[in-house]
């Protein structure tokens, strides 16, 4: 870490955020700061009130950016994490050229949407976020800078920055790292504090080799170094694509299986657990559900998709395609389920959509499958489609699906709840879309009261022994099973955090975007 003074990172996202938080907090000697051209970002990070959801991102944040008295700080999965006293090294600000200035070390963490229009529409990277802050990079970095992609990138961008750095400074030294994020939202503050592996790629020149090194011993300030990998740069920046496109993979391959299941008697679970004991294909990634969601996989898959397709490619290409195919498949073979079990129509019902993140332990709902559901059963003209999510802010749901659905008037027929009881009173069907502990069912033999207070909803598919309920199990019904209280009981309903200071922004609309 000789000579790492000063690191910047290009992004206050979910990922530049948290990473750097992390960064910073096992490394007090470092001046870490993270710039955002988006200024309410930056005031979120700035304020008591981050503007995303992770467990145990506020604790992390808040010792290293506001230097704090030790504390302990318990983690997803009952880990400890012990947090010692020290002075802040951790900063956030809009002043991008500056900061870039006076880094050694420069982050680039923005965003990479698929592209929508133009060549590649629908399935290419947008590299519009990336070759901006790039442009920055290169007329503020001080030379020598090492620059590091931490977006996930197609295959040989490390050669388009290098272009861009030559024609904004031409002649200037630097050296371009790839170093993805294999975080996981939800458990992002465990996964970068106990990676499974680090990995960086270099050229293999003297120059690119001792950048390498440099980064390498960032991180060896608490990862092992032999969980540190050292590659290519090619291979590091295809390594990132790859390995969400096999995650993906896996679930489009047990969702494809559950529906043999569903007709053949077989159940998914207990199959899951039979597969999953044979060590070559491990029991993780082999719960079926309603499909992938979340702002990666797809579009990772669809890059690796262009990828293979420019190569010309097209079996490889087709192959990954199909791993999509499954996944919209899965849902609108729930969604249909849905409609079917109340008798082909939902006019005049309510339907209750428990969760809405993409995931449980995150508010992001990029690419939730929620969001496709709600779509859909929209479109059947319910009465009223009610959503509760623990920790998504009820005024940016309803923001965010007016935003979707500009053209249509769903005015009248959604309504987002503080209350998973209120949410679900008198609703026809509970379809469960996000896996938050709350929701888990308890025994049938639990029932329970709370929701027993009002009119027990009509069941759908009572005479189904649950254990076959293999879609329904992961995603809905059984209503007032699924509401009894969970293991984490009604304390978890959302619950927006008391006002920080009289008078402050955000607190105003809640914390989380
Ligand atoms: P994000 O949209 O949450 O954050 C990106 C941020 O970059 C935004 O706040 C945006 O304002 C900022 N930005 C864009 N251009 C900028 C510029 N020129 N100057 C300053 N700021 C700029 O995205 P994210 O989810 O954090 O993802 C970032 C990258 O990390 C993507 O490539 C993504 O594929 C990858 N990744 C994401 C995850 C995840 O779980 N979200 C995990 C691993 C890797």
């Amino acid at each position: 870490q000789e000579g790492v003074k000063n690191i910047c990172c290009v992004g206050a996202g979910y990922v530049g955020g948290p990473t750097a938080a992390v960064i910073a907090f096992q490394n007090p000697g470092i001046r870490v700061t993270v710039v955002d051209k988006d200024a309410a970002r930056i005031r979120k990070w700035n304020s008591q009130h981050p503007p995303i959801h992770e467990p145990g991102l506020n604790e992390i944040v808040r010792v290293a950016r506001d230097g704090t008295n030790a504390a302990t700080i318990a983690i997803e999965g009952g880990d400890t994490v012990e947090l010692p006293a020290r002075q802040s090294n951790l900063f956030f600000s809009t002043d991008v050229a500056r900061c870039v200035s006076e880094a050694d070390i420069v982050f680039l963490s923005v965003n990479t949407p698929t592209k929508y229009t133009g060549i590649g529409a629908g399935a290419a990277t947008n590299m519009v976020a990336l070759e901006g802050a790039t442009r920055d990079i290169a007329i503020a970095a001080k030379p020598g800078a090492i620059i590091v992609e931490k977006s996930t990138v197609p295959c040989r961008t490390a050669q388009i920055v290098r272009d861009t750095l030559e024609v904004h400074r031409p002649g200037v030294p630097f050296e371009i790292l790839s170093n993805p994020e294999f975080l996981a939202e939800g458990t992002a503050i465990k996964d970068l504090l106990n990676p499974d592996r680090i990995l960086i790629g270099s050229s293999q020149t003297e120059s690119g080799l001792a950048a390498a090194a440099a980064l390498k011993d960032v991180y060896a300030a608490w990862v092992d170094r032999s969980k540190i990998v050292t590659v290519n740069l090619w291979s590091s920046e295809l390594s990132k694509l790859v390995a969400n496109a096999m995650l993906a993979q896996r679930i489009s391959s047990i969702n494809s299986i559950s529906a043999i299941c569903e007709q053949t008697g077989a159940d998914v679970d207990e199959l899951a657990k039979a597969i999953g004991l044979d060590m070559r294909l491990g029991p993780k990634f082999l719960k079926a559900g309603l499909g992938f969601g979340g702002s990666c996989f797809k579009k990772d898959i669809l890059s690796l998709v262009y990828l293979a397709q420019t190569l010309h490619l097209d079996e490889v290409a087709e192959y990954w395609t199909q791993v999509l195919t499954i996944n919209e498949y899965q849902r609108n073979r729930f969604v249909q389920r849905v409609v079917r079990n109340l008798h082909g129509t939902l006019i005049g019902k309510k339907i209750t959509i428990l969760g809405y993140a993409f995931k449980k332990d995150t508010s992001d709902t990029r690419e939730s499958p929620a969001v496709e559901v709600v779509k859909t059963l929209l479109a059947d003209n319910p009465a009223e489609i009610a959503i509760f999510d623990p920790k998504c802010n009820p005024e940016n749901v309803k923001d965010e699906i007016k935003h979707l659905f500009a053209t249509t008037d769903t005015a009248d027929s959604h309504k987002v709840y503080k209350d998973a009881y209120d949410a679900s009173a008198d609703s026809s069907a509970i379809l469960i879309l996000t896996e938050w502990d709350q929701f888990h069912y308890p025994p049938l033999t639990q029932k329970d009261s709370a929701f027993h207070k009002s009119d027990a909803p009509p069941q759908l598919n009572s005479t189904r022994p649950q254990k076959q309920a293999t879609l329904e199990a992961e995603a809905a019904l059984e209503a007032d099973a699924a509401l009894a209280p969970a293991p984490y009981g009604a304390e978890q309903r959302y619950l927006p955090e008391p006002p920080c200071a009289e008078g402050c922004r955000d607190c105003e609309r809640g914390s989380v975007e």
